[in-house]
């Protein structure tokens, strides 16, 4: 399974409720709000990846996985 940030391979984990949980080797052990990638597939968006990356590790030192609930300031066209 592909990494939702990168799009490089990562490891995929069982779905828990509405979030997308995957584990990239880049990018780190994260999970996105299922409606969010639905909402950013649905209007071709992409997270920018560097920004993505900066705020995983920036969550991080307080929550052993980051949920991504909003892509607002992570995404390229901002
Ligand atoms: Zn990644």
């Amino acid at each position: 399974m592909s990494c939702l940030i990168c799009a490089g391979p990562a490891e995929q984990f069982p779905s828990v409720a509405d979030w997308e949980e995957r584990k990239c080797p880049k990018c780190g052990h994260y999970r996105v709000s299922q409606a969010l990638v639905l909402a950013l597939m649905d209007q071709g968006q992409i997270f920018d990846v560097p920004k993505a990356r900066a705020w995983l590790a920036s969550r991080r030192m307080n929550a052993s996985i980051p949920h991504i609930q909003t892509a607002q300031g992570l995404l390229v066209s901002e």
